[in-house]
C-alpha cells in the first residue's frame, strides 16, 4: 500500500532513524484515511526504534486501527482482541512482552469501555493524538493502562515525523495524503462528526511540502483524502481563500506527480472551481466519488443530507458537461428509519438516471449517539436485505457495463505492482480499474499507453501500444486476480 509523507526536512534528518530494535504490527480496518493514519503511526514509531512486521506473532507492539462506521466493523475488533489475548499469553510464556493498542474511531467512540471489555488492551488512542503515540507506548510498557482520546490542542500533523525516503519508495508509486479531517455536516446516520471531530483543513504549505516529498520518493499518483474532502479550504498565500479546485491546480505543478484524485466528496461542496478543475486539469483523473445515500427526498431530509434528488442530478449534469468522460461512483444506504418501498424505488430510479461506474452500498446500521439510532420507525432486517440485494444487482450491472465499455479503447495506465501470476504487472486506468499487462510492457512507476483487449468482472486486460516492440498480448487471469476498489473515506 502507498503511504503519505512529510512536509519539511531541511537537514534530511529523518533518514537517521535509530536501527529498529522492536517490532510493530498494525492492522487497519475501514477507510483509506485509516490506511494513511496507520502509515503515519508507523512513521512516528520508527523514530522510536520500532520497525514494521507482517507477522503478528513477532510483534512487541500490536496496534488495531479501527473503524466505527457500522456495527459490524466495530464488533470485528473485539473478536480480533480475543485472538490477540491468546497470542500475548503465549509470548509471555516465552518471556516476551507485548503491548496491545486500539487506535482509530472505535478507540475514540468507546474509550475506557474497551479496557473494560478487553483487559488485554494496554492503550487506547484516538485519531487526533497519534503524534503522542511513542510517549503513550512508553508509558504502557511501564505497566500503565492508558486512554488518550482528548482532542489535542496542537496540530498533530506538525508533530508527526516524516517517513524515511526509502519507506516512501517501499510503499509504492501511489499514495494517500490527508488534507482535511472531521465533519460538520451531521448526517443523522453517521458517527464521523463524533469520532473524527469538527471539520479541519490542513494548510496549503504543509500539503504541498508533503506532496513534494512523496514525488521525490517516486510517487506518481496522489489521492487527497478527507471525510468531506471537497470542504477543504485554506489561505492560498495570494490573498485569496482557496478551495479544493485551487489546491489541485497547485499540486499539479509538482514535477513527477502525474495523477491526482480525491475522495470522499459531499454534493453540497462541489463548487465551480472544483468543477473547472475537472474540465481544465489533465492530471485530475476523470473519476468522482460523490455519495448520494438515497434517491428519496423524504429520506434525504431525514438524513439531514442538505440536497435533494434533483439537486444531485443537476450537479452531475454540470460535472459531465465540464468533463464528459467522468466516471461516477457513490455510496448508498438502504433501510434508513422510515424508508418505504416507494422511497427505495426512488433510490433505484436515481441509480438508473445517473449510471454509476462503481458504487458502495450498505444496510443502515444504527450507531449509538447519532440521531438516526433514536428514530422510531426502524426497517426490518429482512427488508433491508432484500433492498440491498436489488440495489446491488443494479449497481453490479452498471459496473459491468462500464467496464465492458472500455474494451477496445486506448488509455494511459500507471503500472503499480506485480500481478498475482509471474510475468504480469497490474496498472490502474484513469477510471480506477486494475488493468493486467505482461511485464514486458514497462516497469512499475511507468505510465504507458495500452489498448484494452478484454474485461473481467472488475479488471481489464491489455497489451501495450507504447512501441510495437513492447506490444504484448493480454493474458487472461482468473477472477481472483480482480482487485478490490477502495472504500470511501
Ligand atoms: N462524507 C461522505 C459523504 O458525505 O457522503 C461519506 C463518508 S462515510 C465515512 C462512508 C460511507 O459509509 C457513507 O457514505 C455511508 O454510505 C456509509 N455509512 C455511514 N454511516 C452509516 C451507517 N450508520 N449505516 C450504514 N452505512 C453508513
Ligand atoms: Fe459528514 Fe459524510 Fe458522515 Fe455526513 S456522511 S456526517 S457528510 S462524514
Amino acid at each position: 500500500m502507498p503511504i503519505a509523507g512529510p512536509f519539511a526536512d531541511p537537514a534530511g534528518m529523518q533518514e537517521a532513524h535509530p536501527a529498529a530494535t522492536k517490532k510493530v504490527f498494525v492492522k487497519t480496518y475501514g477507510c483509506q484515511m485509516n490506511v494513511y493514519d496507520s502509515q503515519r503511526m508507523a512513521d512516528a514509531l520508527a523514530a522510536d526504534g520500532y520497525g514494521p512486521t507482517e507477522t503478528i506473532e513477532d510483534a512487541d507492539l500490536v496496534l488495531l486501527n479501527t473503524c466505527h462506521i457500522r456495527e459490524k466493523a466495530a464488533e470485528k475488533v473485539y473478536s480480533e482482541l480475543g485472538r490477540i489475548r491468546q497470542l500475548k499469553e503465549e509470548r509471555a510464556r516465552q518471556g516476551l512482552e507485548t503491548v496491545v493498542g486500539v487506535a482509530g474511531c472505535v478507540a475514540q467512540a468507546e474509550g475506557r469501555e474497551i479496557l473494560r471489555r478487553a483487559p488485554v488492551v494496554d492503550l487506547v488512542i484516538g485519531p487526533q493524538t497519534y503524534h503522542r503515540l511513542p510517549q503513550v507506548v512508553g508509558r504502557a510498557r511501564g505497566g500503565e493502562k492508558i486512554v488518550e482520546t482528548e482532542y489535542a490542542l496542537e496540530d498533530k500533523f506538525e508533530h508527526l515525523p516524516q517517513p524515511r525516503r526509502q519507506e516512501v519508495r517501499k510503499r509504492g508509486v501511489t499514495a494517500f495524503l490527508t488534507v482535511q479531517e472531521g465533519c460538520d455536516k451531521f448526517c443523522t446516520f453517521c458517527v464521523v462528526p463524533y469520532t473524527r471531530g469538527a471539520e479541519v483543513s490542513r494548510p496549503v504549505a504543509q500539503i504541498v511540502a508533503e506532496a513534494e516529498r512523496l514525488a521525490e520518493g517516486g510517487v506518481r499518483e496522489v489521492t487527497l483524502l478527507g471525510q468531506n474532502v471537497n470542504a477543504w479550504h485554506g489561505d492560498g498565500g495570494d490573498g485569496r481563500e482557496w478551495g479544493l479546485g485551487e489546491l489541485l491546480f497547485r499540486l499539479a505543478e509538482i514535477p513527477g506527480l502525474d495523477r491526482l484524485r480525491y475522495t470522499t466528496s459531499h454534493p453540497r461542496d462541489m463548487d465551480d472551481a472544483l468543477i473547472a478543475a475537472h474540465r481544465d486539469l489533465d492530471k485530475l483523473m476523470p473519476y468522482l466519488h460523490l455519495p448520494v445515500q438515497s434517491g428519496s427526498d423524504r429520506i434525504l431530509k431525514a438524513m439531514n443530507r442538505k440536497h435533494t434528488h434533483d439537486d444531485y442530478l443537476r450537479l452531475i449534469e454540470r460535472i459531465r458537461t465540464a468533463r464528459p468522460d467522468i466516471a461516477m461512483s457513490g455510496d448508498f444506504i438502504v433501510g434508513f428509519p422510515g424508508e418505504t418501498d416507494a422511497d427505495f424505488e426512488e433510490t433505484m430510479r436515481i441509480v438508473r438516471e445517473v449510471g454509476y461506474a462503481q458504487a458502495f452500498s450498505f444496510k443502515y446500521s444504527p450507531r449509538p449517539g447519532t440521531p438516526g439510532a433514536d428514530m422510531v420507525d426502524h426497517v426490518e432486517e429482512a427488508v433491508k436485505d432484500e433492498r440491498l440485494q436489488k440495489l446491488q444487482a443494479l449497481l453490479g450491472e452498471q459496473q459491468r457495463a462500464f467496464t465492458q465499455s472500455l474494451v477496445g479503447r486506448t488509455m494511459d495506465l500507471l503500472l503499480e505492482k506485480p500481478g498475482r501470476h509471474p510475468g504480469q504487472l497490474v496498472g490502474r486506468s484513469p477510471w480506477l480499474q486494475p488493468v493486467i499487462v505482461d511485464e514486458s510492457a514497462g516497469e512499475i512507476g511507468d505510465i504507458i499507453t495500452v489498448r484494452i483487449s478484454s474485461a473481467g468482472t472488475n479488471s481489464l486486460f491489455a497489451g501495450s501500444t507504447d512501441s510495437p516492440s513492447r506490444a504484448v498480448e493480454a493474458k487472461r487471469a482468473p477472477a481472483q486476480e480482480e482487485a478490490q476498489m477502495g472504500v470511501s473515506v
